[in-house]
């Protein structure tokens, strides 16, 4: 008889990225699954949480030299989504409490009601917001790309937090026909430039552009099975398909 513990074999799985590009990963461990749970129902923007959600799908991305901070974010929801069906399979059961949902004119309308949902009907929104070229002056102009932040550049308030996601979308600064290398600077420093660069009309713009970032859509209809009311509710972005 062995005195170890035997190594369980993962299954694994090809998916494609919103670029088309396959990958392959793997699904959580229950372990992994309890952090990411526990992060969600946290709800806070701690930068342990972050960067532990990040380094749990970076394990589970079996594909060679692809590093999940480069990722854009609705990749990342992406392969978030694929961890989830494979966890949980496609169909979720879920349950509504319908004096939640609808204020039922009814007292004896139900309190719970459940509800299948197919995570397969989920769409992605906004993918023709990939990137964005926002002129400056006559010379100067800047091209937008959403990247994840990094712990360090998520800001302590949400003014702060505001301009850095600004700054961390920069894909490339162009001046006349010269490309600015944007690895030569500092985040910091980017940041400044674009408080000293962009007037209040091209700030708008980024910040359309920051918030209307590609992500994942669903809708389901929820019905009173008592007085019949029914209520569309709209699921934004991946971490809602964790807590369904
Ligand atoms: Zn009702």
């Amino acid at each position: 008889m062995k005195n170890q513990l035997p190594t369980v074999k993962l299954p694994e799985y090809n998916i494609k990225l919103s670029d088309g590009k396959p990958i392959k990963i793997r699904p959580f461990v229950a372990k992994e699954e309890k952090i990411l749970l526990m992060a969600i129902e946290s709800n806070s923007d701690n930068k342990q949480i972050y960067d532990s959600i990040l380094s749990i799908i970076q394990s589970c991305i079996l594909t060679k030299n692809i590093d999940v901070k480069k990722l854009s974010p609705i990749d990342i929801e992406i392969i978030l989504l694929e961890i989830r069906k494979n966890s949980v399979g496609e169909v979720v059961e879920t349950t509504f409490d319908s004096r939640k949902v609808f204020n039922c004119s009814q007292q004896v309308c139900s309190e719970q009601i459940e509800k299948k949902f197919n995570l397969n009907t989920v769409e992605i929104k906004n993918m023709e917001n990939v990137s964005k070229v926002i002129k400056l002056d006559d010379k100067v102009s800047v091209k937008l790309k959403h990247k994840l932040l990094s712990s360090d550049e998520i800001g302590t308030n949400k003014v702060e937090a505001l301009y850095n996601s600004i700054t961390a979308c920069i894909d490339v600064i162009s001046n006349e026909d010269e490309i600015i290398n944007i690895n030569d600077f500092t985040f910091k420093q980017l940041a400044n430039w674009v408080e000293v660069s962009f007037n209040k009309n091209q700030m708008l713009e980024a910040l359309e552009f920051v918030r209307n970032q590609p992500h994942l859509y669903a809708e389901l209809v929820v019905k009173c099975p008592i007085c019949s009311q029914e209520k569309k509710i709209e699921l934004k972005g991946v971490m809602s398909f964790f807590t369904l």
